[in-house]
């Protein structure tokens, strides 16, 4: 079995809906008697992987990347939303833990401090990248 990178960056991967890092799509090769290879989109930092797309070694390599990037993107879209709903979630409990006196609330308040809107933007930049594919596809130059 060999791993490598089949294509760059360059190929339109959304960034990881977990994360938000670059993804890259990685390519392995069985030989032998599977005698098949698979795809899937892969992010570059947490090692989010999304759905394998499996083909036989006759099949056109290119259109099976291209399965590859679209099913990884469908579920960076989708993901967006959830993520955007967790992290104004999150913000939600750290608020309300702030609101409790003394010790019990100092959690809450160091959490919000250290976060310092890290995970706002974060959320932000993913949500406003997957809209802004998505408009692409919409709009055919
Ligand atoms: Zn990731």
């Amino acid at each position: 079995m060999t791993q490598h990178q089949t294509e760059s960056r360059l190929e339109e991967l959304k960034p990881c809906p977990f994360c938000g890092s670059p993804a890259s799509l990685v390519g392995e090769t069985y030989d032998g008697p599977a005698d098949c290879w698979e795809t899937h989109g892969s992010c570059d930092s947490c090692g989010a992987n999304g759905p394998t797309i499996l083909r036989e070694h006759g099949d056109d390599q290119t259109a099976c990347c291209a399965e590859a990037r679209e099913e990884w993107n469908k579920r960076a879209n989708a993901d967006a939303t959830e993520e955007v709903r967790a992290t104004l979630n999150w913000y939600a409990e750290q608020t309300e833990g702030c609101r409790k006196l003394g010790s019990i609330g100092d959690p809450f308040r160091q959490a919000l401090y250290k976060d310092g809107g890290q995970r706002a933007r974060a959320v932000l930049a993913l949500y406003i990248n997957s809209r802004a594919v998505e408009e692409d596809e919409s709009n055919p130059p």
